[in-house]
């Protein structure tokens, strides 16, 4: 598997060009102002993007993962924070409820997801427990047929903005027991702290959440209760491959921009791209965005394929590795191509340089990722 279908491309030109009409032209100034534009999430929900992996019964079009990808990618060739809007809404969002959700959950949730008129979160992050996810503080135990929780999480994406309508957490309900709870926004005791002062991903929504004595009914339990981290690693294998789509398209908007820059800008009397020290770092780049590309949509095409957990699980932490590891690159090469301006906010390569040192931290960090690669390799690590 070398290309993408027929199928697959021609989504790919109908998300590029909504990313190139209905973001790019406005994406510098939502970033300056930290806004986050519930107006594209609604334009996304009515194109189909939150949808694409979602069965027809719940609003949603049954397209593969692989296509959700592409739509990753475009927008996140447009902007980081655009597309990890949708990455999140979808993979931790819509894909633990429709994963592990009952009839009545997904038909309460999912269609408002689906048609983009609400986000959902997942709240697994603690102020002291990131890479060590298992080492949860946040507790929760039933009482009068209701799950009582108290605890912390930390950097939750779209938990706050103002269509946010449920966060699920991981909660302790026993001793070695994790399980996961939906709370609904506006819950009593469900605060949701003021918006973090991020280095990048400005227009994106991340929060700190509290529950203080914070009840939910016993039935908003999402899945098996004590499977909460088993259900939590395997939603986090998917998120993988999409971050990797995400880092894809950071990386590819760089050799776009640096391209063209590069047969724009003169210096000694020939443009920069003439000169070899430009020109070959721009051949790497293309390289790495090659080889970024392949492992991700290979790791897509192996989940589409229905290959073993266990092997997507590999191409999953391998690609989002690798692609994360470019991208960052990528950022580094596009504004050194750039030059002076490279450091202007004026030019889209400065906000890239900033939105891609997320990548190697979400949803895993790099050293996470190599240790479980290294698991997978059969090592004993
Ligand atoms: C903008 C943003 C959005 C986020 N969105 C969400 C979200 O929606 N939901 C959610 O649950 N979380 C979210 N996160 C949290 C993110 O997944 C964690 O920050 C990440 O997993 C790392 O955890 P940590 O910050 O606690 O770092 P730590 O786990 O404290 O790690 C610190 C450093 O130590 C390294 N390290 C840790 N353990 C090992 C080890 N065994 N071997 C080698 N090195 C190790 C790490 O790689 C890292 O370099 C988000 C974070 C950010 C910044």
């Amino acid at each position: 598997m070398f290309e993408l279908s027929q199928e697959h491309e021609s989504f790919r030109k109908v998300v590029r060009d909504f990313a190139e009409k209905e973001i790019a032209p406005h994406v510098a100034q939502w970033d300056r102002e930290h806004h986050f534009p519930v107006g594209v999430v609604h334009a996304m929900g009515e194109l189909g993007l939150f949808g694409l992996v979602v069965p027809e019964q719940y609003g949603g079009s049954g397209a593969d993962f692989t296509t959700l990808c592409v739509a990753i990618e475009e927008l996140g060739r447009i902007d980081q924070s655009i597309g990890i809007t949708l990455e999140a809404g979808v993979g931790l969002g819509i894909n633990p409820i429709l994963t592990y959700g009952t009839q009545a959950q997904k038909q309460q949730w999912l269609p408002d997801l689906v048609a983009g008129r609400t986000l959902a979160g997942f709240g697994l992050t603690e102020p002291e427990a990131g890479s060590d996810a298992g080492a949860t503080k946040t507790r929760a135990v039933l009482d009068n047929g209701d799950w009582v929780i108290n605890g912390a999480k930390a950097f939750i994406t779209n938990s706050g903005t103002d269509i946010t309508s449920v966060v699920t957490v991981t909660a302790k309900t026993g001793d070695g027991e994790i399980s996961t709870i939906m709370v609904p926004s506006g819950t009593p005791g469900f605060t949701v702290e003021p918006a973090y002062d991020k280095l990048g991903w400005h227009i994106s929504d991340t929060h700190g959440l509290t529950f203080d004595d914070c009840r939910v009914p016993e039935e908003n339990l999402l899945g098996t209760r004590g499977h909460g981290f088993k259900q939590f690693l395997a939603v986090l294998d998917d998120g993988r491959i999409a971050i990797s789509a995400l880092a894809v398209g950071l990386a590819q908007g760089c050799l776009d921009l640096s391209v063209r820059y590069a047969n724009e800008r003169t210096t000694f009397g020939a443009p920069i791209g003439a000169k070899q020290g430009i020109a070959f770092q721009l051949a790497d780049l293309a390289v790495s965005v090659e080889a970024a590309r392949l492992l991700t949509y290979k790791a897509a095409a192996l989940k589409d394929a229905g290959r073993s957990a266990k092997a997507v699980k590999q191409a999953a932490s391998i690609a989002k590795l690798y692609s994360t590891e470019a991208a960052v690159t990528a950022t580094r090469i596009a504004t050194q191509v750039f030059g002076g301006n490279g450091f202007m906010e004026e030019f889209a390569v400065a906000r890239f340089y900033r939105d891609a040192k997320i990548l190697e931290i979400g949803e895993g960090t790099s050293e996470v990722q190599r240790m479980l690669i290294a698991r997978g390799l059969g090592l004993p690590i």
